[in-house]
């Protein structure tokens, strides 16, 4: 038997050592099946080379996994109490910094120059919170770090979403945000039974490979996420109503009419039902009208 931190009687003790409450408010939900670890960092792509950033380690699990397999790694972890058990839990390993900071308000830039070798192969790699995956996931694609790839586990439902085909529930602005940016992978569904304590829901683990160049050629990134946003903002609407509701003033709104012609885009049609092809011609037509 290993005596590795993912397994339900390591993780039992080093709870009951330090009394350790879970806070359900941060997505605490701790891995305990080293198999699943290890099928989390096989698809990761992981080596003695490379240097993974995790993001909320837990009490470990992952991490140790990580420091076994990669050359460094660094953990963000926003629950002070977890930071002694860290220390102790991870003692054996020198090759991991753990950070006490929000991964939300990291500079994540940063700390790539200061903890990595220049050009070292970057991976992200983490069981995530769920409350917050998608402000982690549009945060870490959109910050362009200079990582290959990230490899989560996340709801099964969020992980749907990655790869919604248009007109359906679960196709959004997440959907267009990661197919601009990454290629998606669902790479395997997980039971519930692997966690501690069990989560309500399925889980999945996703992989996303960063792409060298977007699908589609946009003019402004910033309004084109902005329009794809607005377009999803009331579901029920049309899209030329979210556009209305996007453009403030009373001359733009008139000219929404005129450039959904130009784009060749009914704005009768629903923003769900745009292909992320028909999002930049729109987005590009009114950002060029507006210039
Ligand atoms: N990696 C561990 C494992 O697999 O057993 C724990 C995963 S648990 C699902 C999520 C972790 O993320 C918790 O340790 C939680 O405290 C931490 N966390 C929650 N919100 C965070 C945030 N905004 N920034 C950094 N860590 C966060």
């Amino acid at each position: 038997m290993s005596n590795f931190i993912a397994t339900p009687t390591r993780t039992k003790a080093i709870l009951n050592k330090y009394n350790f409450a879970f806070k359900k408010s941060l997505g605490q939900n701790f891995l305990v099946d080293v198999n699943v670890l290890e099928n989390i960092i096989r698809h990761a792509g992981i080596n003695k080379d490379t240097a993974v950033i995790e993001i909320g380690p837990g009490i470990g699990a992952l991490t140790e996994q990580l420091a076994i397999h990669a050359e460094k790694v660094v953990a963000f972890e926003i629950d002070q109490r977890l930071l002694p058990i860290l220390e102790d839990t991870l003692q054996d390993y020198s090759n991991i910094t753990v950070i006490h900071e929000d991964i939300l308000k990291a500079n994540v830039v940063q700390v790539i120059k200061e903890q990595f070798k220049p050009n070292q192969g970057i991976h992200i790699v983490a069981n995530l919170p769920y409350y917050i995956t998608t402000p982690i996931l549009m945060k870490l694609v959109q910050d362009k770090l200079p990582v290959s790839s990230i490899t989560v586990m996340i709801q099964k439902e969020v992980a749907d979403r990655m790869a919604a085909e248009p007109n359906t529930k679960s196709y959004g602005s997440l959907t267009i945000a990661l197919k601009y940016y990454t290629e998606a992978e669902v790479v395997m569904t997980v039971p519930s039974t692997v966690f501690m304590p069990k989560p309500n829901v399925d889980s999945a683990i996703l992989r996303l490979t960063m792409r060298q160049n977007p699908p589609v050629h946009v003019e402004n990134e910033d309004f084109f996420f902005r329009l794809v946003k607005a377009s999803f903002a009331q579901r029920r609407k049309t899209l030329q109503n979210n556009l209305k509701s996007f453009y403030k003033d009373k001359a733009e709104k008139e000219r929404i009419q005129d450039l959904l012609e130009k784009a060749e885009i009914d704005g009768k049609r629903r923003g769900e039902s745009l292909s992320i092809e028909e999002f930049a011609r729109l987005a590009n037509t009114f950002w060029k009208a507006e210039q």
